[in-house]
């Protein structure tokens, strides 16, 4: 728990947010400012500021197995749907908790901006 930390505080539950899945060791809840009809926010319980934090101990499978489910229960398992985890200044990362975001529901462009 980090104190100073939004997305900690969601997990407290010192935070309202809109949460659609919980594991022991995660939650996913909806952005708050969607950039698809679905977009959904995965994250560990636990504080871990970044991609780059992540130890060897720390397998991320907890995390994207909690997004394919996520992306089922919302309807978007079939259609298709994009998984993304922003990583630094210029990978556009804003909240530095770590989070998979889940995006659906429209056809995705590529190359992302
Ligand atoms: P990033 O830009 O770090 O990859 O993603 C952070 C995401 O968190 C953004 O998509 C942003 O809309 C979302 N976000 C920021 N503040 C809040 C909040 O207070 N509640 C929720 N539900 N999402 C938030
Ligand atoms: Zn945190």
């Amino acid at each position: 728990m980090n104190e100073s930390c939004l997305f900690c505080r969601i997990v407290k539950g010192e935070i309202p947010a809109d949460i659609v899945a919980r594991t022991d060791d995660a939650i996913a809840f909806r952005d708050i400012s969607p950039k698809a009809p679905t977009h959904i926010l995965v994250i560990p319980k636990e504080h871990v500021a970044s991609l780059d934090e992540v130890g060897d101990h720390m397998d991320l499978g907890f995390l994207v197995r909690l997004a394919r489910e996520v992306a089922k229960q919302e309807g978007i398992g079939g259609s298709g749907y994009r998984v993304v985890i922003n990583t630094g200044e210029d990978g556009g990362q804003t909240v530095n908790h770590l989070h998979l975001h889940v995006l659906g529901g429209r056809r995705m462009t590529w190359p992302p901006g």
